[in-house]
């Protein structure tokens, strides 16, 4: 589950918390996680003064892009999650609350004390992959020249020059040295 009913804990008052296990799943993350994306963890939820903090951990693995040979990559992921959710209706009174938090609705526990975790976890996934990931930490990334992955094949293609604006500032320097 990713979503709770916490009207008994709203019920509870500041300072109640419960521990639950996240289990689910994510749909529409990116083009490179077409299928839905299994995901795991746990949460702790705690009353506040004006609703309640969701603090957890949850894993993932997600297909992200290699950022240096562009090959797809599927990497095992753990995100922490610290987001104040706010009731849209006073769980005591039935009175609708305040439209105060509007603006995130992703942050709303719903008329029937619902507290949905998928699109907080979703938006948190996006936000990791935007993040550069490479498919091992010495990815040998594309030859500049001929593009071949260089993690498969070696290619023969002199890469050894320097880069220009290198070279400009080694002739600037030179050129410094000679005047004194
Ligand atoms: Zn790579
Ligand atoms: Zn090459």
């Amino acid at each position: 589950m990713l979503a709770f009913n916490v009207a008994q804990l709203l019920k509870e008052g500041t300072g109640a918390s419960r521990q639950r296990e996240l289990s689910g799943e994510l749909r529409d993350i990116d083009e490179n996680n077409p299928h839905p994306v299994p995901v795991q963890g746990y949460v702790h939820l705690v009353v506040t003064p004006e609703g309640v903090l969701a603090m957890g951990e949850a894993t993932l693995s997600l297909v992200q892009t290699c950022r240096r040979c562009l090959e797809p990559t599927e990497a095992a992921l753990t995100i922490a999650i610290e987001e104040e959710f706010y009731p849209t209706i006073d769980v005591v009174t039935g009175r609708q609350m305040p439209p105060e938090h509007d603006d995130e609705p992703e942050l709303l526990i719903d008329e029937r004390h619902i507290l949905d975790l998928t699109e907080v976890l979703r938006q948190y996934a996006i936000a990791q992959t935007l993040e550069p990931t490479y498919c091992r930490p010495d990815c040998k990334g594309l030859c500049p020249v001929c593009g071949a992955n260089r993690n498969i094949e070696a290619c023969t293609c002199e890469t050894e020059q320097l880069d220009p604006r290198l070279a400009i500032l080694a002739q600037l320097l030179g050129a410094s040295e000679d005047q004194e």
